[in-house]
């Protein structure tokens, strides 16, 4: 029901209401004031007839009450009136006349009672009467003595009644012209009031119902719609007002959005209808993203910045099986940065489609469009994305869902943006580890040189405490080098030291590390070794550059031999430098005694050595 309608169907019914409480309380009173004289007058007769025939009585002219009674009922309105006779007057008297016989129960009972009794019969639409029989009773006080003449009563004794019937028309049309002429008023003055109601309220109900409907829309999230066709100048203004606002409102914030959005991917549009809405997750996009950088520029390694984007793709999309590549665009190296569950590709192996095609994988388009997923899992899909991090740095996302679970499309933006504030301190990063490696790597052999060892050292050390590894330490070096130099030059001589690294290399694992330590000079670190182990390592390096010919430029190749000098740490001494030492010093005596062999360092080295000193 429209605003104006509640108001007028309220002022309606308390009008109504009220004029329904006057009527009835009108009626009540006419009725009451209309029964009351109609007693009166009734009460008023009854004694005048009781004077009358007392009169009679007296004056001995009593026969010929007939007559009185009979223009009694001249009296207006009265339409019956009849006496009835006692039993003590009838045991005196007689019956009297037939007139003055009991006519009904209602006579005998005031007879018998001396109570009055009073008999209403009220129509609406017909006749109303009203009937009351009052007792006559004998007195002997007043001016005559009724005991005088009615000797067998005594006071109080009910003599007779008067029966009075009288109608009551009168005063019931008065009351019904009354009531009607009331009812006429009030649905005058109630048109009257609705009149002058819609009047002085219609423009403001139209202003409310026209605000009511443009702020319904607007906390919808639709601020195009305006208040318009206003009646009267003051809600024309509440309206221009209103129009604005919402006018300044709309395009202030689809303006902010729009400025701000250029801060995110486009392609991640989940806009909804309001723009108070984009708005605030536009802003609370970007300050994610900001948080994110603002973390990352912080953490130490590149594992740690590849672990807060695994969580915030796990924390922010429903995306839950994943892993991190960094795919080299020059060499083609894939790196594994990421692993969340499992690795679900060869991509180490066989390469990635994504990268080498810098497109994104999809295998809802295409069910085996990569050759290199393990495709036994039918029922899951792949996606992989390749983000660019530099010239040289892709990383890939590669997605794994169940089937049609995760439309991940959604989300390929929305992950760039992370991606995208990551770039630039992935790059620092890397060109500082980069920057690092260089400085603790040999550009001739592209081993590991002095300041490597320096640096881990200390972490040696400590991993040789806490784990109780020994290692193994080999120094080597070429015998008779200068030779080569002398002889083919310097570039020969660059060429059989790469053949030394090379040897080097291809018989130590992973785990061990191979140092330039100077000039012609190598230093071998096995991690987790016995004798035995070293041994055997120290004879395959030397038996093996042996055997490795080194191309002079000339006709003929040449071969070269090495001395090793082993020493174990922490077996020989607790100091690593120390171990480093001795192992010096086997070479030394490797050198000694006679080139190309391998000498285990002892304690008697030692002696020798303080006593040549
Ligand atoms: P020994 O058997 O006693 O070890 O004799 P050697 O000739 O190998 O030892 P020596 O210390 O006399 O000579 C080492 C030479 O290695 C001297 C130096 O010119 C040469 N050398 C050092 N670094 C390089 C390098 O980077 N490239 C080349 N080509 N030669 C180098
Ligand atoms: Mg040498
Ligand atoms: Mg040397």
């Amino acid at each position: 029901m429209k605003t104006k309608n509640k108001i007028f169907f309220l002022v309606i019914t308390v009008i109504g209401f009220m004029f329904l409480l006057i009527t009835a309380d009108m009626i009540y009173n006419f009725r009451d004031y209309g029964l009351k004289s109609i007693d009166d007058k009734a009460h008023a007769i009854a004694k005048t007839v009781e004077h009358s025939l007392t009169s009679q009585m007296v004056s001995g002219v009593i026969d010929d009450r007939a007559l009185f009674l009979s223009q009694l009922k001249n009296i207006p309105n009265i339409d019956n009136i009849w006496l009835s006779r006692g039993q003590k007057v009838i045991e005196l008297y007689g019956e009297g006349l037939l007139s003055e016989h009991v006519k009904d129960s209602i006579d005998e009972e005031v007879l018998k009672t001396g109570k009055s009794k009073r008999v209403i019969n009220e129509n609406i639409f017909s006749q109303s009467t009203f009937r009351i029989t009052i007792p006559y009773k004998a007195t002997s006080r007043g001016k005559i003595n009724c005991i005088s003449c009615h000797s067998n009563a005594k006071e109080g004794d009910t003599l007779g009644a008067i029966t009075i019937q009288m109608s009551v028309d009168d005063s019931k049309q008065a009351g019904i012209k009354t009531v009607a002429n009331t009812i006429a008023i009030a649905l005058v003055l109630t048109i009257l009031i609705i009149f002058i109601l819609n009047i002085i309220i219609s423009p403001f109900l139209i202003l409310f119902e026209s605000i009511k409907k443009v702020m319904n829309k607007a906390q919808k999230g639709d601020y195009s719609y305006r208040i318009t066709d206003m009646k009267t100048k003051e809600s024309e203004d509440v309206a221009v007002w209103i129009n604005n606002f919402l006018e300044k409102l709309e395009k202030t914030l689809i303006s902010i959005d729009n400025k701000i959005s250029t801060f995110l991917s486009k392609n991640y549009t989940k806009k909804q209808r309001d723009p108070l809405v984009n708005v605030k997750n536009t802003v609370e996009r970007l300050i994610d993203v900001y948080n994110f950088r603002k973390a990352i520029e912080y953490d130490k390694t590149l594992g740690q910045i590849y672990s807060r984007l695994a969580q915030i793709i796990k924390e922010k999309t429903p995306i839950e099986d994943f892993n991190l590549f960094e795919a080299n665009t020059i060499n083609g190296k894939i790196t594994l940065v990421h692993k969340e569950k499992s690795i679900f590709c060869n991509i180490l192996k066989e390469g990635c489609r994504a990268d080498r095609t810098n497109s994104i994988i999809d295998s809802t388009q295409f069910r085996n469009i990569c050759p290199a997923y393990n495709s036994c899992n039918k029922k899951h899909n792949y996606y992989c994305i390749p983000y660019s991090i530099s010239n040289e740095l892709d990383l890939i996302v590669s997605i794994h869902t169940k089937d049609e679970e995760v439309s991940v499309e959604n989300f390929i933006a929305y992950i760039k943006d992370y991606i995208d504030v990551a770039k630039t301190v992935i790059v620092s990063k890397k060109l500082l580890l980069m920057l690092e490696k260089n400085a603790q790597t040999d550009a001739l052999t592209g081993l590991f040189n002095r300041k490597y060892l320096e640096d881990t050292i200390p972490k040696i050390t400590a991993q040789t405490s806490r784990l109780e590894v020994q290692y193994g330490i080999l120094m080597l070096d070429i015998d008779f080098f200068k030779v080569i130099n002398d002889t083919y030059g310097h570039d020969v001589g660059d060429n059989a030291l790469k053949i030394v690294a090379q040897t080097l290399k291809e018989n130590i694992r992973e785990s061990d590390i191979a140092i330039r330590y100077g000039g012609e000079e190598f230093m071998i670190l096995l991690y987790n070794c016995d004798e035995t182990y070293i041994k055997d390592i120290a004879e395959k390096i030397r038996i093996n550059f042996s055997n490795t010919p080194i191309q002079t430029g000339e006709i003929r190749a040449i071969k070269k031999t090495l001395s090793i000098g082993i020493s174990m740490y922490p077996k020989d001494s607790h100091s690593i430098n120390e171990a480093i030492k001795f192992a010096d010093l086997a070479l030394y005596k490797a050198k000694n005694s006679g080139r190309n062999n391998v000498f285990r360092f002892n304690k008697s080295i030692l002696n020798i050595q303080n006593k040549s000193k």
